[in-house]
């Protein structure tokens, strides 16, 4: 089969790769309908990340069940499926608390490869959810940004309790700060405050269902939520990149007694023991237990209630991977779909 694979810092190859097959008989092997570049890939492809090289690449991933192992019961071969970038029984304590990401018996960090026309997924039955049906075409991009950007957004959301009669502000224009927007219109949030600096992200999130726009940033923008809020801040706030400058603008932005949910990877974060004392603020977040969320988004999509595919806004055959790694890392697209 076909696979992407990274060899360094901004060297991704399409080769010929092993078709994975089952190891365990919890295992599942998925033929790829779709997959795509990851915001968090880029660190790896800038440098900021040094795994052991090379690294077979990808982690979102829906498509048709191919085979299972013997002790798989869920889902069979022939069904379309979605999963999580993190494998989970489902079934210990922490994933019935909701914490799947955090699953006790999670074999490996991620399904990993998933940027290829097959993946091997472990514990399948508490990892994938089968779709009612085979999906229209067009609701693929939906069902993929599901497996992580959507799952991701909506943790953010709900880690930073955005909901009815709440103010709640995104930093982050990538794709899971835009799903996050969408993610706090669905949870009822009453006003959502988009920062941005993007027109054609700015109009992404209006469509989601941002209320206003903040450009500014930095001290700047964390004054403009102030002004927008009554001088409070706003009562949820969503920290969707990872970087210390967004973390500290999510925190500063947030009211006393408020709730920052983060899901941006931390890179050189650093917190204030004194600074986050005073604050009053309550900070969650963390690997998002996307598994939790997919039934209810999967429903949310099929009945097209959402649609979060609307953040691939380049399409590309597999085979022009360096392509789609090249234009995410410039900007030029926001999330790119790879059609395996
Ligand atoms: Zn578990």
């Amino acid at each position: 089969m076909r696979g992407v694979v990274m060899y360094g810092p901004g060297d991704v190859r399409v080769e010929e790769r092993d078709d994975p097959r089952i190891e365990l008989p919890t295992d599942a092997v998925i033929r790829l309908a779709a997959t795509c570049v990851c915001g968090s890939d880029l660190w790896s492809y800038r440098g900021i990340e040094s795994p052991q090289w090379p690294v077979p690449m990808g982690h979102e991933y829906c498509g048709v069940v191919e085979q299972v192992g013997k002790a798989v019961t869920t889902v069979r071969p022939g069904q379309f499926v979605v999963g999580s970038f993190f494998a989970s029984d489902n079934t210990c304590e922490i994933c019935q608390a909701g914490y799947q990401s955090g699953c006790l018996h999670r074999e490996s960090a991620c399904p990993g490869g998933a940027q290829a026309q097959l993946m091997r997924v472990p514990l399948a039955d508490g990892t994938v959810v089968a779709t009612p049906g085979m999906p229209e075409p067009d609701l693929i991009p939906s069902l993929l940004a599901a497996s992580d950007v959507l799952g991701t957004g909506w943790f953010a959301a709900v880690a930073a309790e955005a909901g009815p009669g709440k103010t709640v502000a995104v930093v982050g224009d990538g794709a899971v700060g835009l799903l996050g927007v969408m993610a706090a219109k669905q949870l009822g949030a009453e006003r959502i405050i988009a920062m941005s600096r993007h027109s054609d992200r700015q109009a992404l999130a209006r469509e989601f269902g941002a209320t206003d726009i903040v450009t500014e940033r930095g001290d700047e923008g964390v004054e403009r939520i102030k002004d927008l809020t009554g001088g409070y801040g706003a009562h949820s706030v969503l920290e969707c990149v990872g970087t210390p400058e967004a973390m500290q603008q999510a925190i500063r932005s947030t009211r006393r007694g408020g709730h920052v949910g983060y899901v941006g990877v931390p890179h050189d974060v650093q917190l204030d023991g004194i600074d986050m004392f005073f604050s009053h603020v309550h900070l969650h977040g963390g690997p998002a237990p996307v598994r939790s969320y997919l039934p209810h988004l999967i429903e949310l999509i099929w009945n097209r209630t959402i649609n979060p595919g609307r953040v691939f806004d380049l399409h590309l055959p597999l085979e022009q991977a360096a392509e789609a790694y090249q234009a995410m890392d410039q900007r030029r697209a926001i999330k790119v779909l790879l059609r395996p």
